[in-house]
């Protein structure tokens, strides 16, 4: 029972959430008082480099009238149910793109992918009985760190692409170059899919009544399909059950679900025009999404990225590798959470199996040592990308199955909550990973290989993976 007991942490300082900010902006040692651009006094890490500050200025003056694509209320309601989390009671389910693009966006898109986490989720809530928290890595995941600054095809070297949100990524000394107005033409799509993914959430697509239509065509015929119709038959059993009893299973409850987005906080032009003070509590965010993370190359303790996110209220984010020492991750928590509040800062573990079967009992003794409020969460992809032969980078679906297991092992032999999961994948049919039921090898990738940058779980991969969670969770 492992999932439902209490990291054996020292109870954490308790503060009320809205008493934070203004602590938050003051003391972190040494540092001035932070405001929505004190991160230009510092690194500007994986930051793209605008020739025209004028095109730049004009973009940033554009967003910065824009309306918020998050409210505050909202960051603050999952900024609760991370909390929650923290304490061993719930599971943050994270997924998505690696890279949002602007060629890949329509309406099924972002359908297929928020359905499938829906899918996710009942599988998992099924498994565990613990509320799934459903974040989207969508609505501004744009921006991407890249390990080379230039890319070089047959002799010529080019910037390297950084995803749509600055550059574009055919090879071309115009396509290469920052533009800011992709900043706009970003938020835009953002706005679009937050419309998508609110109306999918609360006009009755989400109604639990309703699941059997959320099947997806091409899983259809799988082992998976025919296993989360089984669980469908049980649900539909124990919703009719409910109504005999005189449950009320028109509440919002049953017929809406909680859905939020994220993205990694990397572009900060971008991230400081949509930073708005809230009106009630005189408290900043970031209100280009629920909840931000910064990602494994940013995440230096004198970079531009960790100053600017420790001065908004959302929940943040933190990747790390088995680069990551203990000392560092108590900074990480000292510096982002100061006050220790539950559900503000969530660890995002990406080593692969062998690696964090190492490290991370290390990081987490730290963190029960020094009775850090944390929530921990797994990211099995990053640390398991290669390239094939014939030039796909992809990744292994048992490599993937295999860090869970190792994350699942290790929070059982410390005593701490295994918090969630946090993936690349898309609802759709793609051949972008190895391996799983539909058991693709390398000769299959070049049949649906989309992605603009790292390759994601398709449906039947991302429904077996929650389905073995799901036994995880339950033993
Ligand atoms: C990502 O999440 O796409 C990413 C770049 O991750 P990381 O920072 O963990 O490499
Ligand atoms: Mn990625």
């Amino acid at each position: 029972e492992a999932y439902v007991s209490l990291p054996s942490q020292k109870s954490p300082v308790s503060v009320s959430l809205s008493a934070s900010v203004e602590k938050l902006a003051t003391s972190v040692s040494g540092r001035p008082k932070w405001t929505p651009e004190t991160w230009k006094n510092y690194n500007p890490n994986q930051m793209p480099v605008y020739e025209d500050q004028d095109e730049l200025k004009a973009a940033t003056d554009e967003l910065g009238g824009y309306s918020p694509l998050v409210f505050a209320g909202e960051v603050r309601s999952l900024q609760e149910n991370l909390a929650k989390a923290s304490q061993g009671h719930g599971f943050l389910l994270m997924g998505g793109d690696c890279a949002e693009s602007f060629g890949e966006f329509n309406v099924d898109h972002v359908r297929d992918t928020f359905r499938v986490i829906l899918q996710m989720s009942l599988i998992m809530t099924f498994g565990s009985a613990m509320p799934i928290i459903k974040v989207g890595r969508m609505a501004g995941q744009f921006a991407k760190p890249r390990s080379e600054p230039t890319e070089t095809i047959d002799g010529e070297t080019l910037p390297s692409y950084r995803g749509d949100i600055i550059n574009s990524e055919a090879f071309t000394g115009d396509a290469r170059k920052n533009n800011p107005q992709n900043m706009i033409k970003a938020y835009h799509q953002s706005t679009q899919t937050l419309n998508i993914l609110r109306a999918f959430s609360t006009g009755g697509y989400a109604d639990i009544s309703r699941l059997h239509a959320w099947n997806l065509d091409f899983v259809d015929k799988t082992e998976e399909a025919s296993r989360f119709r089984q669980l469908t038959t049980k649900v539909d059993e124990s919703l009719r059950f409910m109504k005999a009893i005189g449950v009320d299973t028109t509440l919002p409850a049953f017929t809406t679900t909680e859905f939020y987005t994220a993205h990694e906080c990397l572009l900060l032009p971008y991230e400081q025009a949509l930073t708005r003070q809230d009106s009630t509590t005189g408290r900043w965010y970031d209100c280009s999404a629920h909840m931000l993370w910064v990602g494994e190359r940013t995440r230096q303790q004198d970079g531009a990225h960790f100053e600017f996110v420790r001065g908004v209220g959302n929940p943040l984010g933190v990747k790390v590798s088995d680069k990551c020492t203990p000392d560092q991750l108590l900074e990480i928590c000292d510096q982002m959470n100061p006050n220790n509040i539950p559900g503000r800062l969530t660890i995002i573990v990406r080593m692969g199996a062998e690696k964090l079967r190492k490290n991370l009992p290390g990081l987490i003794r730290a963190v029960q040592r020094e009775g850090k409020s944390v929530l921990w969460i797994s990211d099995p992809v990053h640390g398991n990308t290669f390239k094939t032969e014939n030039g796909f980078k992809t990744r292994s679906f048992d490599a993937i199955r295999e860090e869970l297991r190792a994350f699942f092992d290790v929070h059982d032999e410390m005593g701490s909550h295994p918090g969630g999961m946090h993936l690349e994948m898309t609802g759709e049919d793609v051949t972008e990973c190895v391996g799983g039921l539909q058991a693709l090898d390398e000769n299959d990738l070049n049949k649906r290989y989309h992605t603009s940058c790292d390759p994601r779980l398709n449906g039947v991969q991302a429904l077996q993976l929650a389905f073995l969670v799901a036994e995880r969770m339950r033993q």
